[in-house]
């Protein structure tokens, strides 16, 4: 399939890599020409802009940072919709808000471009080894014709629903997720502070109701004091406002949310913001006047 890339930073890279991997055509644009680079080295094209990119592309990703960042590349004077050919598909892969994601694509149709939301999980770790879970919402024609290439960076690749039910998963995705980062930096912040052994703790509770991939991944990131991201923080900040802001809309109360909302703003305003979203260890830390 001929597709073009936009966004290669953290996930971006490895993604469209995979999908060079798996015997697609790749053309790419990224805004610092610095990002084409290893794109360029493994046989993709580079081109000039957004609209460059669509030019050639039956399917056209993003995977840039929020929801102005899609408008910016979708539909600004040179995005994907002033270089798209008759019958392209756009997909988003960022997380951005569900309202956000279903107004990109109601615009993106006025221009007959059949637009998917198909934000990921599974982190830089699943981008690079391509086993990332992708939840998508759309037409199911324009799901069916992208599959390919979801299958080139993802195993676990559910068609929700309609137009932004991929990003109302993410969002639920990023609840739990959110959370149990905190959750898990709580637990091994409390066992260093009673005196006992993080590291022995985590071991213990790997074999019980309290495991989770988080325990075991980020568990352990935290016990190396490894903070190099990853999901920056500012990226869960931003995704916790997507669940808040979406709440607000609806009405709905999320209490824990909330709670985990403020942790992630304070990491913001204490610095953190560029670090891993694991260092909220280190948030909890100088809260509680432990080590950071
Ligand atoms: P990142 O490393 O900051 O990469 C984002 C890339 O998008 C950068 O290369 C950036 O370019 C580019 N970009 C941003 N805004 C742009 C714009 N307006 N025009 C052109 N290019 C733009 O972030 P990431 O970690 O890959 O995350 C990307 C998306 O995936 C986010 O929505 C995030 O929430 C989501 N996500 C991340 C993870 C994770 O573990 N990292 C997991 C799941 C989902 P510059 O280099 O020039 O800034």
């Amino acid at each position: 399939m001929k597709i073009g890339f936009i966004g290669l930073g953290i996930m971006g890279r490895p993604m469209a890599l995979n999908l060079l991997r798996g015997g697609h055509q790749v053309s790419v644009w990224a805004r610092r020409s610095e990002s084409m680079q290893p794109l360029l080295a493994a046989g993709a094209q580079g081109t000039a802009s957004a609209a460059d990119v669509a030019g050639e592309a039956e399917l056209v990703i993003s995977m840039v940072a929020d929801a102005p960042d899609v408008e910016q590349v979708m539909l600004a004077e040179n995005g994907v919709a002033a270089g798209a050919r008759r019958g392209l598909i756009a997909v988003d892969m960022s997380t951005i808000r569900p309202a956000a994601a279903r107004d990109i694509a109601r615009r993106m149709a006025e221009q007959g471009i059949d637009f998917l939301d198909a934000p990921v999980s599974g982190g830089e770790v699943g981008a690079i080894a391509g086993t990332l879970s992708i939840m998508v919402g759309g037409s199911v024609e324009a799901f069916t014709k992208a599959r390919p290439a979801f299958e080139a960076m993802g195993r676990n690749i559910v068609h929700v629903g309609d137009s932004g039910a991929g990003q109302v998963a993410k969002a639920a995705n990023q609840i739990v997720t959110g959370v149990g980062v905190l959750t898990v930096a709580e637990a091994l912040n409390f066992a260093a502070r009673s005196g006992v052994d993080p590291a022995r703790v985590r071991e213990a509770l790997l074999g019980g109701f309290a495991y989770s991939k988080i325990l075991e991944n980020h568990g352990q990131r935290m016990l190396d004091r490894n903070f190099k991201p990853g999901f920056k923080s500012w990226m869960h900040q931003k995704d916790m406002n997507i669940v808040m802001q979406s709440a607000h809309e609806l009405g709905l109360c999320l209490p824990v949310s909330a709670a985990t909302a403020q942790m992630y703003n304070a990491m913001v305003g204490c610095g953190l913001g560029e670090e891993d979203s694991i260092a909220i260890l280190k948030l909890l830390e100088r809260l509680s006047g432990g080590e950071d």
